[in-house]
Parts: structure tokens; sequence; C-alpha cells
């Protein structure tokens, strides 16, 4: 029988990211934290994010960071196109959120995205489009403030077999507005507003104060949960465990008001999870989960986040040494609250 000569050849630019679009473009949710960890890298504070049918129809995200040149527009729109890192040892360091430089490629694949920006010291905006198979971009002026506006249209409107793993609006709405939780619980310093349909679902300013701190804690989840918590401020060889961690009366049935950052980044890590159930182990009924925002800081040099792209799990220098901190640190906060404080635990 003859056999059917197989040729091998390169996929498009297209099919190339839309391939790698498959890891970070999940959903609605997933382009939305994309582009605000691009905005917060480019050191904006005032976020405003748009978003039209729970973010499948339309995504807006305007930011008042540095913006990007004219002459850098059409790369920003390729894959492994990035102003984050340029060396293999940048990344045992890295700063930022992002660094792989496939974000705005892979969405651009899979949605209509166009990006307006400018920067100090330009004549005007620029708009700029990747389109066809080759993603060749398209530009033209545009009036804009220093800053970036990337909206980002009909999600996945050329991959109708990802689309179909959409939910309804109020899902889809509901992960992206955790983004927006998530990303606003680590950015005390930064604004953020957020719009769903042209209503206003958050509207939060600047923190600085540990009140101020507080009353954006309690404006995301209710005043309950501050009322229910106690602060936690601890340095100690190099490492710092600060926020909130509700009382043990104040667990749930379910491990859903859960925030542990590292170094301003949302994590799901194992030896976290670990020290912290340890930490509650004596003082929490069974079955029962706590909550907390926790924001752990060290030397960026102590921890590797470049494991999985979307995963949150990082790899600690000395595991050992940040899980009897974190472990100690909160087992010396739960037991300075007296349990004659504590009622039994209600639904
Ligand atoms: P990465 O964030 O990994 O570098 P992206 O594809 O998300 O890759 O973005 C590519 C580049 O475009 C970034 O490195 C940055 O230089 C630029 N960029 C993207 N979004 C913004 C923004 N909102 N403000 C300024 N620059 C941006
Ligand atoms: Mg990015």
């Amino acid at each position: 029988m003859p056999s059917i000569m197989r040729r091998i050849h390169l996929l498009s630019p297209r099919l190339a990211n839309q391939i790698a679009a498959g890891e970070v473009v999940e959903r609605p949710a997933s382009v939305v934290k994309e582009l605000l960890e691009n905005s917060l890298d480019a050191d904006a504070d005032r976020l405003e994010v748009d978003v039209e049918a729970g973010g499948v129809k339309q995504i807006k995200i305007r930011d008042n960071g540095h913006g990007i040149p004219q002459d850098d527009l059409a790369l920003s729109l390729s894959r492994h196109a990035t102003s984050k890192i340029s060396a293999l040892e940048d990344l045992e360091a890295v700063g930022t959120l992002g660094f792989r430089g496939e974000a705005l490629a892979s969405i651009s694949s899979v949605a209509r995205l166009t990006l307006t920006s400018n920067v100090e010291g330009q004549e005007s905006g620029w708009q700029v489009f990747a389109e066809g198979r080759d993603m060749e971009t398209v530009q033209k002026p545009a009036p804009h403030p220093v800053g970036t506006t990337v909206e980002v249209r009909d999600l996945f409107f050329n991959t109708p077999a990802r689309r179909k793993f959409l939910r309804t609006e109020k899902t889809e709405f509901s992960h992206l507005e955790e983004v927006i939780r998530r990303l606003a619980l680590s950015r005390y310093d930064v604004g953020f507003t957020l719009r769903h349909n042209q209503r206003v679902i958050h509207q939060l300013r600047p923190a600085k104060t540990q009140a101020e701190k507080e009353r954006r804690v309690a404006s995301i989840f209710g005043a309950k949960f501050i009322e229910n918590a106690v602060a936690v401020d601890v340095e100690a060889s190099g490492l710092r465990l600060w926020g909130w961690v509700g009382l043990p009366t104040f667990s749930r049935a379910q491990a859903d008001l859960q925030y542990f950052y590292v170094n301003g980044r949302t994590v799901k890590d194992k030896l976290v999870a670990h020290a912290v159930r340890q930490a509650y182990r004596d003082v929490l009924y069974g079955g029962r989960h706590p909550v907390f925002v926790l924001f752990l800081e060290l030397d960026p040099a102590q921890v590797d986040v470049n494991v999985h792209p979307t995963k949150h799990e990082v790899r600690f220098r000395d595991g050992r040494m940040v899980h009897n901190f974190l472990y100690s640190t909160l087992n010396r906060v739960l037991a300075a609250v007296r349990p004659e404080d504590q009622l039994p635990p209600v639904a």
C-alpha cells in the first residue's frame, strides 16, 4: 500500500498563537488577569475595567501606566516579545507579574484585540491590532493620554470548540470578579473600578493606612470579615507575614475565603496550605476551613515563580524555613485569641 507523504511545515503564526492560547486563555477572567498584570507591570495606579456580557462580548481595560512607544507596538503583539526580562539570570529574581511575552499574542489570536497606547513625550497615541494568519499588525494614530487601553471583543469567535466551554454570563462574570478581588487585595496602592454592563460593581480607592486597607477588605468581603479577623504583621529573618486571619469561630464549610500572596503574587501552594492548616489544627472544629488574607514577603531570589504559567505554584529555596515561619507565626497569633472569646461555629 502506498504510504501518504506527510510533509513537515511550519505552523502559521496565528495557529501557533492559538495553540499557545490554550495554556493561558481559558475564559474572560484569564484575559482580565493577563491585562491587569500588564497594567500593574507598567506602574499604573488607576485601573478601569469595563465588561459586557460576563466579558465574552467585550473587555475593556484602561490604565494610566507608562504606555508603549509606537515603535514597540507591533512587537507587543508578537509571541515571545517582552520588555521584562532579557537573560536567563533575570528569571532568578523576576520582579514583574509577566515575563513570558505570550499574553497579548495569545489573546489576539482568539479574540478581536485592539491596543491603544501613548507614552510621555510622544506626539499622539497609537492604536494597533493584528490580523490574518500571519498576524500582521495594523497601526493608526489615535488620541490617548499616557497609558494604555486594551479592548478585547468576541472571545473565541474563531475557535468554536473553545467557546463551547464558556459558561453563563453570570458564571463568567463571577470568575472575572474574583480576579479583580485577588488583585485589589494585593495592591492597596492602586485604585480599581469594575463595571459590568455599565453598572459599577466595585469602586476601590487607593488605600494607604491600615484603616483604609481594612475598609477595602471590608468592601470586598463584607464588614463581617474584618470584624472577625485578627491583623497580623510579623517580621523575622528576612521574612515578613502580614494581613488578616479569621477567628476560628468565623471558619467556613468550604475553603473559599483563603487568599495567600507571595511577593504580591497570588499563590496556591501545598507547603503554604499545609503550614496554615497545621496552625489552625488545634483551634478549628473538624472539617471547617479557616478564612485569611495573608501576604508573605521575602527576597525574590529565595523563591522561584517560573513553575507553571497559570497554576500559581511557587518553589521556595528554603521551604522548611518558610513553613516553620508561617506555622509558628500563625500558631502564636491564634493562641493569643483567648478561647473564652469564641463561640461555637455557626453554619
Ligand atoms: P509579558 O507581560 O509577559 O511581557 P505580554 O504579551 O503580556 O507579555 O505583553 C508584551 C509586552 O507589551 C510587555 O512586555 C510590555 O512591554 C508591553 N505591554 C503590555 N501591556 C502593557 C500595558 N498595559 N502598559 C505598558 N506596556 C504594556
Ligand atoms: Mg503580560
